[in-house]
């Protein structure tokens, strides 16, 4: 995908603090981390959001938590991670490139969302 963010990051035209890379998925430090670790997953392949995702991606999105687990304990919240994955104008994604949040550290995250 032309002028596709994280695609040029997956192509390796932008570089990346990469943490895991095979052969469907790669996972990176987040260029703006929000708490002490913050790790993107991403599927090589462009899939614009979780909204435009179909039965044929359950594979790779299986794949994707399951990574997310072990990049989490290896990159320094073992006792706990939060996951998050924004999707479409309601779930304010910026980048239009599917790709799961990881979060955490040695502290809480804190509440999921601030009330409204
Ligand atoms: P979202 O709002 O869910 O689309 O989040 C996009 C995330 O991508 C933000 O947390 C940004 O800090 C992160 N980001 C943007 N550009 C880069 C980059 N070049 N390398 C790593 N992370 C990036
Ligand atoms: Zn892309």
């Amino acid at each position: 995908m032309e002028n596709c963010l994280f695609c040029k990051i997956a192509g390796g035209q932008i570089p990346a603090r990469k943490v895991h890379e095979d052969d469907e998925i790669l996972a990176f430090h987040d260029i703006n981390p929000a708490r002490p670790v913050h790790l993107l997953v991403i599927p090589r392949r462009h899939i614009t959001s979780l909204a435009t995702a179909t039965e044929a991606d359950v594979p790779v999105l299986g794949r994707m938590l399951a990574i997310a687990n072990r990049l989490a304990s290896e990159q320094g919240s073992p006792d706990g991670f939060r996951v998050i994955i924004n999707t479409g104008r309601i779930g304010h994604q910026e980048v239009q490139h599917l790709h799961a949040h990881i979060v955490g550290g040695p502290e809480p995250v804190g509440p999921m969302l601030k009330r409204i």
